[in-house]
């Protein structure tokens, strides 16, 4: 196994699913394995009721996320004694630089394929909690979210408007040449399944949500 990412919450180890599982079913196939590290701040008793929570909610995210069509790691198995969940690598273009060398009217394209990927997964009442290109990638033409860490079981209306009011900022600073019109097509593929009254209910969430950044950016500074 190879660590590939050392995060304040987990590592991240790449292995061969046959290194791992001791049988391969597709040759080639890769496994991630997420470990969430013991936090030596926390009261010990306490942090290990912590950890197989976020553990155990993590994979069950992931699970029905995917039960509901969302593109995203099939979860292979889950170690709630060591803290660890194997799922399936997405082999891809990690999103945030893909997007940058491509044509506008591809980028479009695949923005819209956000917004109804992040839809879905609104849809079986789940936000991601940190939507960002760094998390998304491009798989044979499909766009999978990965990094269910922050997610959580929330299927209200200001869950949801934060969701995408965070991938908008982090498309504002990610890719800020073209952020708007990218933005715009990803609520464009957000509001294809939605009613009228839906589309119009979440966009007038974003707008609220703005308008209270903003005051409080202005409040900051006066
Ligand atoms: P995470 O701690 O879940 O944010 O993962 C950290 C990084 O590991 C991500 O930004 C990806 O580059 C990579 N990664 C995590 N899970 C997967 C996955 N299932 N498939 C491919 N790459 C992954």
């Amino acid at each position: 196994m190879k660590l590939i990412k050392q995060g304040a919450e987990a590592k991240i180890y790449l292995a061969e699913f046959e290194e791992f599982f001791g049988v391969t079913l597709l040759p080639g196939e890769r496994v991630i394995v997420k470990h969430r590290i013991p936090k030596r701040y926390r009261i010990e008793e306490i942090d290990v009721k912590l950890r197989k929570e976020r553990t155990i909610r993590e994979a069950r995210i992931l699970h029905r996320a995917k039960k509901f069509g969302v593109n995203c790691p099939h979860v292979y198995e889950v170690d709630i004694k060591d803290m660890k969940i194997a799922m399936e690598f997405i082999n891809g273009f990690r999103l945030k630089e893909h997007l940058e060398g491509i044509p506008i009217e591809e980028r479009l394209k695949i923005c819209r394929e956000i917004g109804r990927q992040v839809a879905r997964l609104h849809g079986a009442g789940i936000v991601h909690g940190d939507l960002t290109t760094s998390n998304m990638i491009l798989k044979e033409g499909k766009v999978y979210l990965i990094d269910f860490g922050l997610a959580d079981f929330d299927s209200t209306l200001e869950a949801r408007g934060v969701d995408l009011h965070l991938l908008q900022r982090a498309m504002e600073s990610t890719h800020y040449t073209w952020a708007e019109k990218g933005f715009n097509a990803v609520l464009d593929g957000y509001g294809e399944s939605l009613d009228e009254e839906a589309r119009r209910e979440i966009e007038e969430k974003l707008e609220e949500i703005e308008s209270r950044g903003r005051y409080r950016e202005r409040s900051w500074v006066g």
